[in-house]
């Protein structure tokens, strides 16, 4: 995830019909510089209320909901079904630990084309697929370690 600077997080939030109010500026690049966390709206809070102290909670959690439904993050739901936040909106999946609760990106072009395939063959019936992603669940083996994908 590029780091973007005031003017471009300004231009990125009105690319998505969103008016760039300073609360909505500040969300936003929290949520940026949390990227690898996918964070839940309470951490998104946590590291903007030092340099924000009139910002509330409640505000963070209402911006994030208009920006998912604005296209401008994408949702993505853990397995306690608590709300984690993505800005990286560009189609990719998602590996769960269920120990460390971390969400990470899993990014695999092969995959994609092959659940692509696997759709159009499927032809599913009177549903208009904009997007699909998997998630995957379980335990890390060895919870100090990152994860690596490597295929055979
Ligand atoms: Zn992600």
């Amino acid at each position: 995830m590029q780091q973007l600077n005031r003017e471009e997080v300004r231009k990125r939030l009105m690319s998505c019909s969103l008016k760039a109010t300073h609360q909505r500026i500040v969300v936003y690049e929290a949520l940026l510089e949390l990227h690898g966390h996918h964070p839940a709206a309470e951490e998104v809070y946590r590291l903007l209320k030092p340099a924000n102290p009139s910002i509330s909670l409640g505000t963070v959690y209402k911006t994030l909901d208009v920006f998912a439904e604005n296209g401008l993050v994408r949702r993505v739901l853990s397995e306690q079904g608590c709300k984690r936040y993505d800005a990286n909106t560009m189609a990719h999946n998602h590996i769960y630990c269920n120990n460390t609760r971390e969400i990470i990106d899993f990014e695999d072009a092969e995959l994609e084309e092959l659940l692509q395939n696997f759709f159009q063959r499927r032809n599913l019936q009177n549903f208009d697929m904009h997007s699909f992603a998997i998630q995957l669940t379980g335990n890390k083996k060895e919870p100090e370690k990152h994860i690596s994908i490597t295929k055979l």
